[in-house]
């Protein structure tokens, strides 16, 4: 008796969609690549529910013809390979075709499409596999898939579905892992209702800082090599920055996100000892090399691949990596805050550039903030009538010598730091200790008074009721993590509560800040507690601290008296690390007597 059955198209399809889409951020991943390969600019993506109502991908692509509007649903139906030596010279993302038939096998999908310059677009509506609709209809130029109710006819599928702000966190790294290296398009993402991203197109750098927040454009060395086997085009956290967790490590090959372990440890090696333990450095970079290079038989949702030129690769990445960090250290040794870029402007006739003298000290380690960074030592910070003073010593003869333990100063000295003040530009206290003339930068010094505050809980910070709550709202991975954060957060006086995955109510805020501006201050917090930056904190608790203290004190207003500013100063030589804020940015600067004379 024969008993092999050929199985239905619907059923194939649906088999083979359990390995193109597992979750909705697979549909994602291939509907946002679909619009790449049709040449699209500008692409908008809107998720309800994290893709399980609603998947909608709009394009201004090439769009499809009316027959191929259907054709596009059929399995092995694709327009980017036509014969078996086009599998050795894919430039494009997908190329295996069947992506729209296994998304239509288990989804709702209503296409609308318009080919470039054509008068009129087609709608076609699909439902498990089947056609159910085709008709004319008035749209843009351009394409928009929409998903609907993914996994309806596969409810084991469904089940498996985790909540919706771990599916969303799968859409937006999926997000993220196309964004990035495809910065030339605009990208936006709308979960239900609410814009998480709206990224134009431009540079990089740009884009890393549209997707993980501006201070990363401060963290980055740019890594640029252009050799015959590859040309690599990225960027690599500067050392300082490393994180606790593998976290933003993003490598692409020819605008694909690949997982390679022997490419990432090539850039991990790069760094050498310059690393702090247990940390890793964020990058994004992207490869360039010969598509006949590179074994293209991927399977769609895997993201290893091989290279035949393994070895070569993993030198020239390692070298570029190195060169990125090593060639722009010196920079951060010129000056207590590296601007974002130098400005050059161009040299006045005549001008013969002299070589700029570097000095540094070979024994400072960025990884040691204590002996090193605490230039300045109790002593110095005496009020300049002080009979013991110690006029003149050099700060930098400090450099070297461990300093004393921190340790409380008796009131009664503090007392005698009322020395007159000065307000300079509305940012500066200038006023006269021991060691010489001290000029203060005001919102770091409020930085540190605040920090030591907040952290060693000597003062909560006073909490006013709102009269009207505030909503803020957050991406899903975000939620989660203040979520997490809230019962600290308390602690300072915010009395916030979740009222659904992205929206929190805030009842109460610390009394010195205001509501206008609760949600970036909570944004701020989120992408500090995130970010590299805020990895030289031990834990979670003081790198909020940290990151409350500096915004508090960013709004602390102007002091318009003589004995505000001389507390602040007083208040300032009280905290044990009076010369560096939490983050390690100096606080003083100190004009030396000898320096006056001249
Ligand atoms: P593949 O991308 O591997 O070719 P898909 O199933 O993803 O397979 O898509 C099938 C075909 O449908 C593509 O080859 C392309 O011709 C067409 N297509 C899909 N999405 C779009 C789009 N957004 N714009 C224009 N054409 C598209
Ligand atoms: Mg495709």
């Amino acid at each position: 008796m024969d008993i092999i059955n050929i199985l239905p198209d619907s059923v194939a399809n649906q088999i083979a969609a359990g390995e193109v889409v597992d979750r909705p951020a697979g549909a994602v991943k291939e509907l946002l690549e679909n619009a790449m390969d049709a040449g699209a600019k500008q692409i908008d993506l809107v998720v309800k529910d994290a893709g399980r109502t609603l998947l909608q991908v709009t394009d201004n692509g090439c769009g499809m013809s009316e027959s191929d509007a259907r054709l596009c649903f059929e399995r092995h139906a694709t327009s980017k390979i036509h014969r078996a030596d086009d599998l050795f010279a894919i430039h494009t993302m997908g190329f295996r075709g069947e992506a729209l038939a296994s998304i239509a096998a288990i989804a709702q999908v209503e296409l609308r499409t318009r080919l470039t310059g054509s008068d009129l677009g087609t709608q076609v509506c699909i439902e498990g596999s089947h056609i159910v609709s085709q008709q004319p209809v008035a749209c843009p130029e351009g394409t928009t898939m929409a998903v609907k109710n993914l996994f309806y006819n596969v409810p084991a599928r469904r089940n498996f579905l985790k909540r919706d702000s771990v599916e969303l966190g799968h859409i937006e790294e999926v997000f993220r892992r196309i964004t990035l290296i495809h910065y030339d398009i605009g990208f936006s993402f709308v979960s239900n209702g609410r814009t998480l991203y709206d990224l134009r197109p431009g540079s990089m750098l740009g884009r890393i800082a549209g997707l993980f927040g501006a201070a990363y454009k401060e963290r980055m060395y740019a890594v640029d090599e252009d050799t015959d086997l590859v040309r690599i085009h990225g960027f690599v956290s500067r050392p300082e920055f490393g994180r606790k967790t593998r976290g933003e490590q993003y490598i692409f090959v020819n605008g694909r996100f690949i997982k390679h372990p022997s490419l990432s440890a090539a850039v991990e090696r790069a760094y050498g000892d310059l690393l702090p333990d247990r940390t890793y450095p964020s990058y994004f970079i992207g490869l360039t090399v010969d598509p006949s290079r590179i074994d293209v038989n991927i399977h769609p949702t895997k993201t290893e691949v091989k290279f035949a030129d393994d070895h070569a690769l993993f030198a020239v990445l390692r070298s570029a990596v190195k060169r990125a960090i090593g060639q722009f250290s010196l920079a951060t040794e010129l000056g207590f805050d590296t601007p974002d870029e130098f400005n050059i402007g161009p040299a006045p006739q005549g001008y013969i550039p002299r070589q700029p003298h570097v000095s540094y000290n070979e024994n400072y380690n960025p990884f040691h903030p204590t002996p090193t960074q605490t230039r300045l030592t109790l002593e110095s910070l005496k009020p300049y009538d002080d009979r013991d003073s110690r006029a003149g010593r050099d700060l930098d003869d400090l450099d070297d010598q461990p300093t004393a333990a921190p340790q409380a100063r008796p009131q009664q000295e503090r007392d005698e730091l009322k020395a007159p003040c000065i307000l300079l530009q509305g940012r500066y206290i200038v006023t006269a200790i021991s060691s010489g003339l001290a000029l203060i930068d005001r919102h770091r010094a409020m930085e540190r008074i605040l920090y030591d505050r907040l952290s060693s809980r000597r003062q909560t910070a006073d909490s006013q009721t709102l009269l009207f709550p505030v909503d803020c709202r957050f991406s899903a991975a975000d939620a989660e993590l203040l979520g997490e954060m809230l019962p600290e957060l308390k602690q300072y006086g915010f009395e916030i509560t979740p009222r659904d995955n992205t929206t929190f109510v805030a009842t109460a805020i610390p009394s010195d800040l205001s509501t206008d501006d609760l949600q970036t201050l909570l944004d701020q917090m989120l992408v500090d507690s995130k970010g590299a930056a805020m990895q030289r904190f031990n834990d979670r608790s003081q790198s909020l601290c940290a990151s409350l203290a500096r915004q508090m004190a960013s709004r602390h207003a102007a002091p318009t008296s003589q004995e505000e500013m001389q507390q602040t100063v007083a208040d300032l030589f009280a905290c044990p690390m009076a010369d560096t804020t939490p983050s390690g940015k100096r606080i003083i600067t100190i004009v030396k007597p000898e320096e006056l004379l001249r």
